[in-house]
């Protein structure tokens, strides 16, 4: 049974108790306000209006006494019967009274029940007399009969009917959301989001967070491919020639000496796939959001200014470095990934710059976070380059990756300056050099 079902039938079922328990309320409570013949009405009426009538000081008192309520009219007689006061229909025959008589007399608007009462004072009585008509119906019980007949029927349809309509307007996004994230499985398109626009608040977060989630798996699902293609595309050429030199080493090699450059030869293949695999774990990780890198604001002039002193370049080659830290600027960072950035970047320097240039480290605050930069007098690159530095294992020269680059460096730059919600920019001159900024603002 769907949960729509569930809920009109647990509404109508409540609907019919609540009709049902209000009926038995009304009839047993207020069983007297509901009794419908106009004998009993008529009779009630008249004993309530005898209870009421006082003889002081020689004098009847009728002030209290009802004369016309719910289709009983009264009026009162002196013991002789000649009307005193009331309310009499016209038209009515003049029959003596008699007490505690019902008869059943025609005349006026018709045919109506009289009653009469003595109210017996010693010295003297009077007589009470009552009509109704007999077609008179309590106003009670009218109201009840509608209520019963007309208006519950009527309310129960509304309800159930509104009831429906309402669990079928609050599900109907839930069927859209089903029906989207089960397309998105059959297809396999990751790329699709349910982008649920109209319908209650509550679906329109579970859309949302379908959404993230399918945006997150779509991340995940692209390092991953990523990650394979690329560990299987870049580790193939170091495992062929491990390969080869095994051979090379099991046919050739005679000497101590000659295996021992074989080996070297190996190790240092090992130690690029290494390396490779680590920077790539590295991004792929960065890329899938699967390893936390807790932010935190804090001084990242002092952070900058010990980076550039901690780093060791593997080769300076006569450069020298230099800083321009605006002081205490503050900024929103992972102390791990900028570190990691700021190194990459200065190995960069290092490594395409001119020998005997210059390094310039700058750090400026920049709206309400920061902006760094590391320039250098070297090679610089290519304006038709520029664009590609960026892209996982490009290299200018792929020969220079012999001393320890990857062409994964930038890649990482990036990303980490992605993480942080900034960028990672490029101005260079062939021959002059290059200046890379990283923008870190405010999260
Ligand atoms: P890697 O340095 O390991 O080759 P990177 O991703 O760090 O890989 O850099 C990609 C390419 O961008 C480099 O191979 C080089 O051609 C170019 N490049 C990076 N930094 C500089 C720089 N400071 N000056 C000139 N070229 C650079």
């Amino acid at each position: 049974m769907s949960a729509k079902l569930r809920l009109t039938a647990w509404f109508t079922l409540m609907m019919l108790l609540l009709c049902a328990a209000t009926l038995t309320f009304v009839f047993v409570v207020n069983g007297s306000a509901v009794a419908d013949d106009p004998q009993s009405q008529l009779i009630a009426r008249v004993d309530r209006n005898a209870r009421k009538v006082e003889f002081e000081n020689g004098r009847f008192e009728w002030e209290d006494l009802k004369f016309y309520r719910r289709g009983v009219s009264c009026w009162v007689c002196d013991a002789d019967g000649a009307f005193l006061q009331g309310v009499r229909p016209d038209g009515l025959p003049e029959l003596p009274p008699e007490d505690g008589a019902l008869r059943t007399v025609s005349g006026g608007d018709g045919p109506y029940y009289m009653y009469d009462v003595y109210v017996d004072m010693d010295v003297t009585g009077l007589w009470i007399r009552g009509v109704i008509s007999t077609e008179s119906r309590s106003g009670v019980m009218h109201t009840i009969n509608i209520l019963t007949a007309v208006l519950l029927p009527c309310l129960l349809v509304v309800t159930v009917t509104g009831g429906w309509g309402i669990a079928h307007l609050t599900f109907r996004p839930m069927e859209q959301i089903i029906g989207a994230a089960d397309a998105i499985n059959d297809d396999r398109d990751l790329s699709a989001r349910i982008g649920l626009k109209k319908g209650p608040i509550e679906m329109r977060r579970l859309s949302r967070s379908f959404d993230s989630l399918f945006a997150r798996l779509e991340k995940s699902f692209h390092a991953e491919r990523q990650f394979t293609s690329d560990a299987s595309h870049e580790l193939r050429t170091p495992i062929t020639v491990i390969l080869a030199e095994c051979d090379r080493a099991k046919r050739k090699c005679e000497t101590k000496e000659d295996f021992l450059q074989s080996i070297g030869v190996i190790e240092e293949q090992g130690q690029h796939m290494s390396q490779l695999v680590q920077e790539l774990l590295g991004l792929t990780r960065l890329q899938q959001g699967t390893t936390r890198y807790p932010l935190q604001r804090a001084d990242v002039s002092g952070f900058v200014t010990s980076c550039c002193e901690d780093f060791l370049p593997a080769d300076d080659r006569g450069i020298t470095l230099t800083t321009d830290i605006q002081p205490e600027v503050q900024a929103t960072f992972n102390p791990s990934l900028l570190q990691r950035a700021v190194y990459n970047l200065l190995q960069n320097a290092y490594k395409y710059g001119k020998p005997g240039g210059h390094i310039t480290v700058t750090l400026r605050a920049a709206g309400h976070g920061a902006a760094l930069s590391v320039a250098d007098d070297g090679i610089g690159i290519a304006p038709e380059d520029q664009e590609k530095i960026w892209q996982r294992f490009w290299q200018a020269d792929p020969s220079r990756g012999e001393d320890g680059g990857s062409g994964l460096g930038l890649s990482m730059v990036q990303e980490i300056a992605a993480f942080h919600g900034g960028r990672a920019t490029v101005d260079s001159t062939p021959g002059q050099g290059s200046t890379f900024t990283i923008t870190l603002p405010r999260r």
